[in-house]
């Protein structure tokens, strides 16, 4: 096969991101063991801990107590989400200076596909290393590149090259890379499973290939599958390349003009409950709310907050919605004939738990409502607010009507 037809995938990183930005904002920290995640008498865990903590043992996920435990001496930072956020869109930035098929796995971690710019790079291993050079250089922040000929191996590359290095997998080299490698450094494989394949004897992924595909089906189901697959470097995945929405908006046109208070909140509780399902199953999170209203005379009003932490959950876009709407219809004393709210200034990134203790159970309660919406249809769980408007669409039915509810996006 043709070098240059072989797909050149390669996987980026950056190492201890958060620990590396307050490092970067605060000098005087280098060198030290750093744990990010709040402070070591704050419950939560640590989010990112620099390599200097774990060297003691600590690791991201582990509590910040018992972090404090094994490193007394290590510096607690809570961390600012939106700092970090931006430092992540400088990365992509630069990242998609290289090519356009770049897809972000998390706000540090990137797979890029440079074989459509075979054009512009004679050498592709070059300009990988190019690339490492540029981002350490241009955001001061150290990070490890992997390369191969799938994502697969490009990711397991890069583990390899931790903390800063450059690994390529190069055309032919790829079962001995696989051969040797632990198999805990498959990103696919359970804790339990790890357990279950070392009591088999089974520690490298070499010792994985012994293992018929059907044993591994039976004993870990898909997982298996995945394993099988895996451990042999087999990865058809394409990198993908999502474009955040700049916006995105529910709106209703009522079919007669509303007057009572009640039913316009029960309609608005409607439009955010939509729009959130659509947030979350976009992975978006918003930092402006926008509602808007359209009077009986045909005037169209809309008010908008920005919010510093971007949300997601129906509770809180609900009550930013309320406070926004109350005083537009209020104040008019005009019934309203379209009801609308929008989200915009979007992001991907989750608001991780630790930096906002509350909004968790919301999240979770938004999640496990999702779930059975995905299963049973909306109308299967609706608030006791939304219950309200179950006459008004029964009642359209039966004249053959359907309330109008646009989706817009972009
Ligand atoms: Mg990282």
């Amino acid at each position: 096969m043709n070098a240059r037809s072989r797909r050149f995938i390669v996987h980026i990183d950056i190492d201890a991101f958060f620990a590396a930005v307050e490092t970067l904002l605060d000098p005087t920290l280098k060198g030290k063991p750093v744990v990010v995640g709040g402070l070591p008498h704050e419950r939560g865990v640590a989010s990112t801990c620099s390599y200097e903590a774990r060297r003691f043992g600590v690791h991201s996920g582990m509590p910040l107590a018992k972090a404090h435990e094994l490193c007394p001496q290590a510096v607690f930072v809570r961390g600012n989400h939106q700092v970090y956020q931006s430092f992540s869109e400088a990365f992509f930035r630069l990242l998609r200076e290289y090519t356009p098929d770049v897809e972000e796995a998390s706000l540090d971690e990137a797979y890029l596909d440079l074989s459509r710019c075979g054009h512009l790079y004679p050498s592709f291993s070059r300009a990988a290393r190019g690339l490492k050079a540029r981002i350490e250089r241009d955001l001061g922040l150290a990070v490890s590149v992997g390369a191969g000929p799938n994502k697969i191996l490009a990711k397991l590359a890069t583990k390899k090259a931790k903390p800063g290095g450059y690994f390529e997998v190069e055309p032919g080299g790829e079962e001995e890379f696989l051969r040797g490698l632990d198999i805990e450094a498959l990103p696919g494989i359970g804790p339990k499973s790890q357990v279950i394949l070392r009591l088999l004897n089974v520690h490298r992924l070499g010792d994985l290939w012994g293992l018929p595909r059907a044993s591994l089906r039976a004993l870990f189901g898909l997982e298996g599958e995945d394993l099988y697959l895996q451990s042999r470097g087999i990865d058809a995945r394409p990198v993908v390349t999502r474009v955040t929405p700049k916006s995105v908006s529910r709106e209703t046109t009522f079919l007669r003009d509303i007057w009572d208070t009640r039913l316009l909140l029960a309609h608005l509780a409607y439009l955010c409950d939509r729009l959130t399902l659509a947030l979350r199953q976009g992975c978006l999170y918003a930092h402006i709310i926008e509602v808007k209203a359209r009077y009986s005379d045909f005037r169209t009003e809309a008010r908008r907050r920005l919010m510093i932490t971007p949300r997601q959950e129906m509770g809180d876009v609900f009550r930013i919605a309320r406070e926004l709407f109350l005083p537009l219809f209020e104040g008019s004393r005009l019934s309203l004939r379209l009801v609308g709210v929008k989200a915009s200034d979007l992001v991907r990134s989750r608001p991780r738990s630790l930096f906002e203790p509350y909004s968790e159970r919301g999240e979770r309660l938004g999640a496990a409502v999702g779930e059975v919406r995905d299963k049973y249809g909306f109308g299967s769980l609706l608030t006791a607010r939304e219950r309200m408007l179950e006459p008004l669409y029964s009642l359209e039915k039966e004249r053959g009507f359907v309330l109008k509810t646009a989706s817009l996006t972009r």
